[in-house]
């Protein structure tokens, strides 16, 4: 079995085939954890079902949401965290079973994957390549005419003690920035939904008004539309799938999620349980089953910049109620919730609960 990309999504298909017998290589142009993906923010339940706490670097019980007109401060009913991107990395693939090997993928013929130091012939095969779906068939489609956001953060020296958002359309038109402190560290940065609208400019800008350097940047696309997650044969999970959650750009988790549902779909075919066309099926069929929440966060993601700027300061105050926050907040987790993690061997094709 290969496995293409070592960050969230790899490594968990990876972890799911420990003990299973298979042989499994993966492969990732960099070493693992040596290339942070993201502002490394997740709900503090994936760390814990994970056993990857060791990597936990700050906690937050709130939420502060910052418009030209107001400022809000939820209180979640569970905590979030950012984490350090190395050590997690390396816990999870400690967790798992697999030769690891640096190459550049270049792309496939059939069953053949081409990289940079050579050809690799593989039974069974992965994607979690992340946004660019190196390995899906036909022509790749691109930015900026691929459903995808753009962010760009950087990573100042400093502290805090709140989780910050911006909805602000003097950084962005359509988007957010966000601080997310982590130990000794910020991680400060804007998206865009558009991926037209380049970021760099406000990035500075909100890093400027926060009195925090710009330096030691991190960018990348967004995927914000679900793919196909089986195509031609191969598996495709986290954001090679569109696995990131639209509006609140929220991948790392769903990258998890997805990726141990594959893990768990190979160790059956390992297992002689299912057949690879049957995991296939399972797998997409799985995916598939969370579109409507896809779907939902889409159009909140469309709808939100469209909102006059006052009424949307009154909108956020008016979902202040602890009742609204535990009811909106808990759907939200339940569309990759932690509990999945020690959940059986094989993903249900679950009904996920749509915030109404
Ligand atoms: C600025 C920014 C901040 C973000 N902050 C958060 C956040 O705080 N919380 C959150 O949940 N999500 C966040 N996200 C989204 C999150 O980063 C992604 O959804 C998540 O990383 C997806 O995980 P993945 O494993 O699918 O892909 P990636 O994490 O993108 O991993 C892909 C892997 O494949 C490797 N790779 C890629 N191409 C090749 C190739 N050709 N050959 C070999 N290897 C290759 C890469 O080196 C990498 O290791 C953020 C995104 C950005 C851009």
């Amino acid at each position: 079995m290969l496995i293409c990309g070592g960050s969230f999504a790899g490594l968990a298909v990876g972890r799911e085939l420990a003990g299973s017998g298979a042989d499994v290589l993966l492969i990732d142009r960099y070493e693992i954890g040596e290339r942070q993906t993201s502002a490394c923010g997740i709900p503090t339940g994936w760390l814990e079902a994970l056993d990857l706490q060791r990597s936990l670097q700050q906690t937050f019980g709130e939420l502060v949401i910052h418009t030209p007109y107001t400022t809000v401060r939820y209180r979640l009913p569970w905590t979030f965290s950012t984490f350090d991107y190395r050590t997690l990395c390396e816990a999870l693939a400690d967790q798992g079973a697999f030769t690891f090997e640096t190459a550049k993928v270049d792309g496939r013929t059939g069953r053949i994957v081409h990289t940079d130091r050579g050809d690799i012939r593989a039974g069974v095969i992965v994607d979690a390549l992340g946004w660019r779906r190196v390995l899906g068939a036909g022509s790749n489609v691109q930015p900026p005419d691929a459903l995808l956001s753009r962010g760009l953060e950087v990573h100042p020296h400093g502290s805090g003690s709140d989780m910050e958002i911006w909805i602000d359309r003097s950084y962005v038109p359509a988007g957010y920035g966000w601080s997310f402190p982590a130990a000794d560290e910020l991680r400060i940065g804007v998206g865009s939904f558009d991926p037209r609208y380049h970021v760099r400019e406000s990035t500075n800008r909100l890093a400027t008004d926060l009195d925090a350097e710009n330096v030691r940047y991190q960018g990348n696309w967004i995927p914000h539309a679900l793919r196909n997650a089986t195509e031609d044969g191969l598996f495709f999970a986290g954001d090679s799938a569109g696995h990131c959650l639209p509006l609140t750009a929220e991948g790392i988790r769903t990258a998890l999620y997805f990726g141990l549902a594959v893990g768990r779909e190979l160790s059956d075919v390992i297992g002689g349980r299912r057949s690879v066309p049957e995991a296939l099926s399972s797998y997409s069929r799985f995916s598939a089953s969370h579109a409507r929440a896809f779907e939902w966060m889409l159009r909140c993601q469309r709808l939100v910049p469209r909102v006059a700027p006052p009424l949307l300061a009154g909108a956020l105050h008016a979902m202040e109620s602890k009742r609204f926050l535990d009811w909106a907040f808990g759907h939200y987790l339940e569309i990759a919730h932690p509990r999945f993690v020690a959940a059986g061997q094989r993903p249900a094709p679950v009904a996920v609960p749509v915030p109404g």
